[in-house]
């Protein structure tokens, strides 16, 4: 049978992988970018000096590596991705001067004094805890867990560590954020201790995904003949897609979309085909934080971290401000009210650091991101978007006071070209991890059109960033080979 895929982010890319690797069905899969990757893509871009760099569409770093669900794709299809792991050093945690980066790995360890409780660690607790314990914790707000957890006026700086590391994950804030998500999350990448970065740039992980697709009889048709202009359903029944340039027919026994889900319903198969409840259901569906991404290649060695979590110190009543106050604050904060901050928080990935061959010798290459909204879909104006860059440029000169007179190359993804490359709003991940959204209650892969299928960030599985499609990919490949491959069967056990 053929198999088409649209898109080849993480999930459309690991899973035409998997099928081509582990049966004799034929993948085609199809992008509309010149990039493999979605927002995992990297490219190559000139200096002045006719040097080469390399660059990274979106992300920074992954929390498992080639022990948790992106290696398993890898190993499974038999190919080997190299990955530099975040140590010697660690990651860095620096809130307006203070570093935290110790916090969460030393706890101070109480004296058990007769009739004293002993203190609670949330270290030990994310090391020992079950991930098929965590389920039950889904629907409880990552806020009312941490006040139970340590009480309700108690540790205010680790509260405010952890609701920082939601926001990084997820882009969602503390009330909203899924406490079991966060849990099985941070479970796994504290027990892994593998988080890093592949060697080449992140865009390897989809390129070799591709491979894959390409060494086992598939297709992969990229740019303009990759453009997927409409999925055809006859019948409440996937019939295949039209494709490239001249709209051509490809006829397919299943079309799994990577593409985001709303545009996949809304825009490339049509609302008629879909019953109302199912229409309002995807229209009301919440997406994670929006982000823009700044990318500097300096001619200099500035840093020798791997990872760094920094908040800049900023003015009294700003956003960050009263962030800091109270961690729940973070769910409250309305950049679209409040405008573009001067400085903003960013998480900060020296890539050259992980693999050096992605900067000149002599030179460094860091990857910044920013969220520019939390919970809530902001339509930035362009001013507003060279605001966003300019606050990642002045965060970048409060770390570095000179970094200015270095910078080379720039790099700005922003929030609107993120949504006009890859959909989604500009949220940096998909459908959000919050409580709503996640566990039984994340969106299905499984559509009510047999044999349209959703693998991306935005239906099944759970994880950071890329672990999410890549884990909805195993979990897809999964339901699609206990049903033998069968549209019939796959739908009848959702129907039944
Ligand atoms: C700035 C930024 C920083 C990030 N940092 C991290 C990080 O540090 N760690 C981490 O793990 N994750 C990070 N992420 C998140 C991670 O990159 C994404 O969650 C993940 O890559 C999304 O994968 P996906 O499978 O959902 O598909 P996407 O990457 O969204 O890809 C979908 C693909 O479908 C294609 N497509 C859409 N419509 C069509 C069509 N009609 N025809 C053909 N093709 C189509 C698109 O071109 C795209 O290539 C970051 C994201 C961003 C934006």
């Amino acid at each position: 049978m053929r198999i088409i895929i649209v898109g080849s982010g993480i999930g459309g890319s690991g899973l035409g992988a998997l099928i081509a690797k582990e049966t004799p069905h034929e993948v085609y899969l199809f992008e509309r970018d010149v990039i493999l990757g979605g927002r995992c893509g990297s490219y190559t871009k000139k200096d002045d000096k006719g040097r080469t760099w390399k660059f990274d569409i979106g992300c920074h770093i992954f929390s498992t590596c080639d022990k948790g669900p992106l290696g398993e794709i890898a190993t499974r299809c038999g190919k080997v991705i190299d990955w530099s792991y975040t140590k010697d050093p660690g990651p860095r945690v620096n809130v307006m001067g203070m570093e935290l980066s110790g916090l969460a790995k030393s706890p101070k360890k109480q004296k058990t004094k007769k009739g004293k409780k002993k203190k609670k660690n949330m270290t030990e607790y994310l090391r020992t805890i079950k991930i098929e314990n965590t389920w039950q914790y889904d629907e409880i707000p990552l806020i009312d867990f941490l006040n139970e957890f340590y009480g309700p006026k108690k540790e205010a700086v680790l509260k405010l560590m952890y609701c920082m590391n939601a926001g990084v994950m997820f882009g969602t804030s503390p009330t909203e954020t899924s406490t079991g998500e966060f849990l099985r999350c941070m479970a796994d990448n504290y027990q892994k201790m593998s988080m890093g970065y592949p060697i080449g740039g992140t865009g390897v992980i989809p390129e070799t995904y591709c491979d894959v697709i390409k060494e086992n009889g598939g297709k992969v048709f990229i740019g303009k003949e990759g453009r997927v202009k409409r999925v055809i359903i006859e019948d409440n029944e996937v019939k295949g897609i039209e494709a490239g340039p001249d709209n051509e027919f490809f006829e397919a026994d299943m079309v799994i979309a990577n593409s985001d889900i709303k545009t996949t319903v809304f825009k490339l198969v049509g609302e008629k085909y879909f019953p109302k409840e199912y229409l309002e259901y995807i229209q009301n569906l919440k997406w994670g934080g929006q982000v823009c991404s700044v990318k500097i290649g300096i001619d200099t060695i500035i840093t020798k971290h791997k990872m760094l979590t920094y908040i800049p110190k900023v003015e009294k009543d700003s956003n960050l401000q009263q962030m800091l106050a109270n961690p729940e604050n973070i769910g409250k904060i309305d950049f679209g009210d409040q405008g573009v901050p001067e400085k903003t928080a960013l998480l900060i990935v020296p890539i050259s650091n992980h693999d050096p061959a992605l900067a000149p010798e002599g030179c460094q290459n860091i990857h910044a991101v920013t969220p520019t909204a939390f919970g809530t879909i902001i339509k930035w104006s362009k001013a507003d978007e060279k605001k966003w860059e300019q606050a990642c440029l002045n965060t970048f000169a409060s770390l570095w006071p000179d970094i200015e007179d270095h910078i080379v190359l720039e790099e700005y993804i922003s929030t609107s070209h993120l949504e006009a490359r890859f959909g989604k709003e500009g949220a940096g991940t998909g459908i959000a991890q919050s409580i709503d959204q996640v566990g039984k209650k994340r969106p299905s892969m499984i559509s009510p059109i047999k044999g349209l299928y959703y693998c991306s960030g935005d239906a099944g599985g759970w994880g950071i960033g890329t672990e999410l499609p890549a884990r909805a990919a195993l979990e897809l490949f999964e339901i699609f080979k206990t049903n033998n491959f069968s549209n019939e069967k796959i739908f009848s056990n959702i129907t039944s």
